[in-house]
């Protein structure tokens, strides 16, 4: 006889993986509980930058269009700063490679408030026929069958109450520190530097479409993004040393790390902050495997890298894209669940594995003294290099890429190349 199960798919957690991939099921026919201990919306610590690969998985699932009513401000590309130099870059066309969404002659990334990106992802599985959301539910772990498959998981419902849901299969989109993955054991700890987050958001600067990030002597930096409704998202990331200064508040440390950024100073001159400072980390976590019988992993649960390239939503959305292709493969009997979790395991590590690559070796590099300077002058020097380094890890340029003659051509030709921004006229902008 066959089981009954409450869900076709339980999913715990309703950030960007979560909600995406229950929309993306639900899209295609299957019914689904998706759990958030939070209710909506609600605050995430993030620099809020959304890389332009997440603009189309945006607008496939029909969310766009609201993000954008909502003031999501389209960022045309980037200032790099280390500290005696500095490089524009612009997300454009990079020889065969597109960003997903253009503006004329530029593509764009978002920049949007967490609290108005993940409410709306979250109203429109409400909205979805076949999801039911479970908003203020906390999960505590993933249940077992006898053979030891995943079977569902152990929750409470807001008013405190125990309870078991049943599902022919789980995804734990519940974040850095997964509970569903802490109850497998598939959770490691992370041995090296731990690094912390400071987020600032700010009034008062002047209009740009561009994201800012200056990396520091030692390897700290600042993450910067204009968002909507006239913000300015400052994330400061430092090691676990620079918080332990004694009774040092979080306000003197950005300020003492921002008197050794004057462009990103220049711009903050003015500016006010909407609301205190607050603090997140450690930002590493590492997980051992990523599915097995009854459960895959998404987003961030999978384990966290340090934001500095700020594509953690991308791998949120993209994997969860991944994930709902290959579950909906298994539930409707196309492939049989181990082979539809190879293909998902196997599709995180092609697409994914170079891109954790870069991003370690730019964070392992940039922290030694002289590094940064020497790569952020060779981009200042060769805007279409920066652009290219822009189309990385904007998401659109494949790290495979990097192979392509027709990249190179693009990149070291002159055909294709794009007004560079006037650094003269940029307040903001120090020259060195
Ligand atoms: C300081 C900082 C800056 C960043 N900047 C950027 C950036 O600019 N651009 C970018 O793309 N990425 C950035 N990231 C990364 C990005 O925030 C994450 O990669 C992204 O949020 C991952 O989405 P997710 O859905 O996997 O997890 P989350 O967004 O964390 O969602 C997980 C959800 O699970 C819920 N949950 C957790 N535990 C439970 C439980 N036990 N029961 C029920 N629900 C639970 C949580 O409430 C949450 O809603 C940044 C991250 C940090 C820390």
């Amino acid at each position: 006889m066959r089981a009954t199960f409450d869900y076709d798919v339980l999913i715990a957690g309703a950030g960007p993986a979560g909600a995406h991939t229950a929309l993306r099921l639900a899209r295609a026919g299957w019914r689904v509980g998706l759990l958030d201990m939070r209710r909506f919306p609600r605050k995430k610590a993030c620099g809020e930058f959304l890389s332009p690969a997440c603009v189309p998985m945006l607008e496939d699932l029909g969310l766009l269009e609201g993000l954008l009513a909502s003031g999501a401000r389209r960022v045309s590309g980037m200032q790099l700063y280390a500290p005696r130099s500095c490089a524009h870059g612009h997300f454009v066309t990079i020889g065969p490679y597109r960003p997903g969404a253009h503006e004329g002659q530029h593509g764009f990334g978002l920049g949007i408030r967490r609290e108005v990106l993940d409410e709306q992802a979250v109203r429109a599985a409400e909205r979805q026929s076949g999801i039911t959301c479970m908003l203020g539910w906390r999960v505590h772990y993933a249940t077992q069958d006898e053979s030891g498959r995943v079977s569902g998981l152990s929750v409470s419902n807001p008013d405190g109450k125990r309870l078991q849901l049943t599902a022919r299969f789980v995804v734990a989109a519940d974040g850095p520190r997964s509970r569903v993955a802490g109850s497998l054991a598939w959770t490691n700890k992370w041995r090296g530097q731990e690094r912390f987050a400071l987020i600032a958001r700010f009034h008062g600067v002047e209009s740009t479409t561009e994201a800012h990030v200056q990396v520091l002597d030692g390897g700290d930096y600042f993450a910067a993004c204009p968002i909507d409704s006239g913000i300015f998202t400052a994330n400061l990331v430092v090691d676990r040393e620079a918080l332990a200064g004694g009774n040092r508040s979080l306000d003197a440390l950005f300020a003492e790390r921002l008197d050794r950024a004057p462009a990103l100073q220049a711009k903050l001159a003015y500016a006010e902050l909407v609301e205190p400072i607050s603090a997140c980390g450690p930002l590493r976590t590492m997980t051992r495997r990523t599915s097995g019988p009854g459960v895959a992993l998404v987003g961030d649960a999978c384990g966290f890298v340090d934001p500095f390239t700020g594509e953690g939503m991308f791998f949120a959305m993209r994997g969860a894209q991944l994930l709902a292709e290959e579950v909906h493969a298994f539930l409707s009997g196309k492939r049989s669940e181990r082979s539809a979790l190879r293909r998902y395991e196997q599709a995180r590590r092609r697409e994914f594995g170079p891109r954790y690559g870069l991003a370690k070796l730019l964070q392992r590099g940039l922290r030694r003294r002289g590094v940064a300077d020497r790569v952020v002058r060779t981009l200042g020097r060769w805007p279409r290099l920066c652009d290219l380094v822009l189309g990385l890890t904007g998401d659109y340029v494949p790290p495979s890429g990097l192979l392509s003659p027709l990249v190179w051509r693009s990149v070291l030709g002159t055909a294709n190349r794009v007004p560079v921004h006037d650094a003269a006229s940029d307040p903001g902008l120090v020259r060195y």
